[in-house]
């Protein structure tokens, strides 16, 4: 991996410190610096989780504009102002500004995918069969990259199709194939444009645990654990796959480092019957794949539902934490979730492909957020989701359509709640004046009136104007 000081030169030189042309139509450098640039973006609706202009404008100060494509660029970002039209026509530099304006669309801050696998991008969207959970997971077995080479192909077109749906930041889970320990995912996003955080995932049940645990601290030892916007991270895959033993021996790591945690949790029948009674499917699985021995026996089957068990084996860290899913909850749990400090990140789309509804009702996003936790959202791998593509946007179409959930909830929910789980600075995702901001994304034509809801309820996907450096 390049140390970043040269990635950044090498993406500088290779293009002109300019916007690109079309930014250029109306309006006067204001030559302040001969490094940055000021560009007023005007649209049917600017709106952040907290605000709604319609119609708005944007003022930004650009710093090294850099070319990426032909839709977008990169730049260090700074709001000079948001507001109305006519707000922005009184600032001083709006005059100075390149104009460019969206007759239709409408310009929110860059998204964030808190929870997603993009080494599996590859694989593409897949039928769940009948067999459920259990041939889900033969699924990425058989067909997950599992060479380096491979897996870094694999998270760039992940990448790719974050940037074209408006994601500027993810919480990217750096898979383990056929149980190594992989940090090529870590170092692709990490010579990318997005920023976020890569959590290593590991597998630590049964006879190899050990090996496995010491292997994991090795590599934490020995890896940058920050490149570029991209953090190290630790995610133990899930309570069924990782000992307690192993979850505190990750959390003690995790906390000594100052790395962010993240686990699946909470996900299917079959999990919740291998952790209250160690029998059931993941139960054969474990014993075929050679992770099951008896002492587990006494681990497991405890008789607890998946979210109690892991408020029994972690104390609250000192690290943000992502619980995956945790669409297992009873009434009575959510003040577990909520004393573990941590964040929910909701996969919309994920649950209604494995039919969660139908076991455990309705995902409790709105409940969690009433008591105070963190919900965020997740498009979780290309698997499982209706299209090719991994919008955060298209899941907030779907809470939308589905539960009629409130517009500016879910601008909350996809952008500084997103940060938060990830450790991230949430002012990069608002348009207040002076916040250096992680990117605009744009849902373009897709603006039929000046309502914010009617926006996402149209078939329109949203796509990533800028990125902020
Ligand atoms: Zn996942």
């Amino acid at each position: 991996m390049l140390p970043a000081k040269e990635r950044h030169k090498r993406q500088v030189s290779a293009q002109a410190i300019q916007p690109p042309e079309k930014y250029r139509s109306s309006g006067k450098r204001m030559d302040l610096n001969p490094d940055t640039s000021l560009l007023r973006l005007d649209a049917s609706i600017v709106a952040d989780a907290r605000r709604t202009f319609a119609p708005g404008s944007l003022l930004l100060e650009l710093e090294r504009p850099v070319q990426l494509s032909d839709g977008q660029y990169r730049a260090g970002i700074r709001v000079l102002g948001a507001g109305r039209h006519e707000e922005i026509d009184a600032h001083p530099a709006s005059s100075y500004a390149w104009h460019q304006v969206f007759p239709q669309g409408v310009l929110i801050p860059g998204l964030v995918n808190a929870h997603a696998h993009l080494d599996l991008t590859p694989i593409g969207p897949a039928r769940l069969t009948e067999r459920g959970f259990l041939a889900f997971v033969d699924t990425v077995r058989t067909h997950r990259p599992v060479d380096d080479q491979a897996i870094a192909d694999g998270v760039r077109q992940g990448i790719n199709l974050c940037i074209e749906s408006g994601v500027v930041a993810v919480g990217d889970i750096a898979g383990s194939p056929r149980g190594r320990i992989a940090t090529s995912a870590y170092e692709t996003l990490a010579q990318s444009s997005l920023r976020g955080v890569s959590y290593l995932e590991f597998f630590a049940l049964g006879p190899k645990e050990d090996e496995i645990l010491r292997k994991l601290e090795e590599i934490v030892n020995n890896l940058p654990h920050k490149e570029g916007g991209v953090r190290l991270g630790l995610q133990p895959h899930a309570p069924y796959t990782v000992s307690p033993q192993a979850y505190r021996r990750c959390q003690a790591l995790a906390e000594s480092f100052s790395l962010p945690l993240s686990t699946h949790l909470a996900e299917t029948p079959e999990e919740r019957e291998f952790i209250e009674s160690a029998t059931g499917p993941l139960r054969v699985f474990l014993e075929s794949v050679g992770m099951w021995d008896r002492s587990l026996a006494a681990v497991f089957g405890q008789g607890r539902r998946p979210v109690r068990h892991l408020h029994c084996v972690l104390s609250r860290p000192a690290t943000p934490l992502i619980l995956a899913h945790v669409h297992d909850l009873h009434e009575d749990e959510v003040e577990l979730v909520r004393s573990l400090g941590a964040s929910v990140v909701y996969c919309p789309s994920a649950g209604e492909y494995f039919g969660t509804a139908e076991h455990f009702g309705a995902h409790k996003y709105l409940r969690l957020l009433e008591a105070g936790v963190n919900v965020a959202l997740g498009t979780d791998s290309i698997i499982n989701l209706p299209e090719a593509r991994l919008s955060i946007w298209r899941e907030m179409q779907l809470l939308l359509r589905r539960d009629g959930t409130d517009p500016h909830v879910l601008l909350q929910m996809a952008t500084i709640n997103g940060a938060r789980a990830l450790g991230l600075d949430e002012a990069a995702f608002v348009f207040e004046t002076g916040n250096r901001i992680a990117g605009v994304a744009l849902i373009d034509k897709g603006c039929p009136g000046l309502d914010l809801g009617e926006v996402i309820r149209s078939s329109h996907d949203a796509t990533t104007l800028m990125l902020g450096e």
